[in-house]
């Protein structure tokens, strides 16, 4: 069959979503750009927020609209926390069970190797991609109080060692420069077989790979040890770690469920940069919790101001159905709206600070991309910088040392890079 797969939410539905595809080409379907030639749709789904729960339900809508398609297969997040109502949208879909495979059985007629992988998926290098995400963990137990991540995603389980240095050696030897090790809550990652942790992992595969760069996706603040800063010292860790603050105020981070204080978090973020002072650090603030007061969001503005963050991703609290935080009485739309224009304020302010640092500085970037039309390079450098430039000389995928130049660039959207 003619299949078109599509994806929804983070790095690690996209790895997800590229193992189901390599499975469906396995099983001798085709994998098409072009949704209209589909005869089979498949949504890898999300639903970390009431938006991306509505973007799904109206991505569903429309391929089950779409003439030739005779089935609609949907899995992730949605997919286990909403199968009901999806499944209503229409007679032509079935829910295959979570981006993780290993949740739910396969409601309806669908082979049981079209299920999505459990974890380990194997990156397909020959997807186009110069810097792979690389799933070594999903699922997470911390609850926090407003995410419905936990339930979606069951508990934590990682990919082994080995396994992971194989996918990554192999990747390597095609010539992939950067892989980006990516997870619900990697810093939980155990290898099944020894427990050998996060750090353990990046270490085996600095020795035994042959990759270029190594970068995290994301880590709690807990997880910012010594020994984690110790990689990004020896340069074994690309200089960027992505650290969700929410909260700068003790007593929201409580009531949020967060497993640190603020002090906590600054001290973090202190051993980054006693290790690697030039490490840029993003962060992750949701707005309008609804305990927040207006001394609380003072306290937010106030430490992001002072930890100079790269970047700040400022989310508006809105409450998921069946987390402990959609029972509270939400703030007024208002002052959430308020709180979250003045963070953003303040983030366009850092970012340009950042910036401006970085002017001049030459720094060691991955082309990742090449527009033929207009010579154009798009480059990301080890900081997650992303820098444009003539692409006289350059070729997709290497890297290459040049001095950043402000104009056209920009840290990229999301938190999950
Ligand atoms: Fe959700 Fe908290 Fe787990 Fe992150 S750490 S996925 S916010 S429960």
């Amino acid at each position: 069959m003619r299949v078109y797969v599509r994806t929804y939410g983070c790095k690690v539905n996209q790895v997800d979503s590229e193992e189901l595809a390599a499975r469906l080409v396995g099983e001798g379907h085709v994998l098409v750009r072009d949704e209209s030639l589909a005869q089979l749709y498949v949504i890898n789904s999300c639903a970390v927020t009431a938006e991306a729960v509505a973007k799904v339900r109206k991505g569903v809508r429309r391929a089950a609209s779409l003439p030739g398609v005779a089935q609609v297969l949907v899995s992730g997040c949605a997919a286990v926390l909403h199968a009901d109502e999806l499944t209503a949208l229409s007679d032509k879909i079935v829910i295959i069970g979570g981006g993780v495979g290993d949740g739910l059985p396969p409601r309806g007629p669908v082979s049981a190797s079209l299920r999505p992988p459990s974890t380990g998926s194997i990156p397909n290098s020959s997807s186009g991609h110069t810097r792979v995400p690389i799933k070594v963990q999903d699922g997470c137990e911390n609850f926090c109080s407003y995410c419905i991540v936990p339930y979606a995603r069951g508990a934590c389980r990682s990919t082994s060692l080995d396994t992971l240095c194989q996918q990554v050696a192999e990747l390597a030897a095609n010539g992939t420069e950067e892989v980006v090790l990516t997870g619900i809550n990697i810093g939980r990652y155990r290898d099944p077989e020894t427990g050998t942790d996060l750090v353990g992992l990046i270490r085996a595969l600095d020795e035994r790979t042959g990759i270029g760069r190594i970068r995290l996706s994301s880590i709690e603040p807990p997880d910012v040890t010594d020994a984690l800063c110790e990689l990004l010292e020896e340069g074994i860790l690309c200089e960027h770690l992505h650290i969700p603050l929410q909260s700068g105020s003790d007593s929201v981070l409580a009531a949020m469920g967060r497993h640190y204080t603020s002090a906590e978090y600054v001290e973090a973020l202190a051993r980054v940069r006693a290790a690697a002072p030039a490490t840029a650090i993003t962060t992750d603030v949701i707005v309008g919790y609804p305990t927040e007061t207006e001394a609380d969001f003072a306290s937010t503005l106030a430490l992001c101001r002072q930890q100079r963050f790269a970047k700040i991703h400022v989310f508006r609290f809105s409450g998921r159905a069946g987390t402990p935080a959609a029972a509270l009485a939400p703030l007024g739309p208002r002052i959430v709206a308020d709180r979250a224009r003045r963070l953003r304020a303040l983030s366009d302010e850092l970012v340009a600070r950042y910036t401006a640092a970085c002017d001049g500085r030459t720094l060691e970037w991955i082309v990742e991309r090449i527009d033929p039309a207009t010579q154009t390079a798009t480059l990301t450098s080890r900081e997650h910088l992303v820098m444009q430039a003539g692409a006289r000389g350059l070729v997709q995928g290497q890297l290459v040392e040049l001095p950043f130049a402000m104009m056209k660039t920009s840290i990229p959207e999301g938190a999950e890079v």
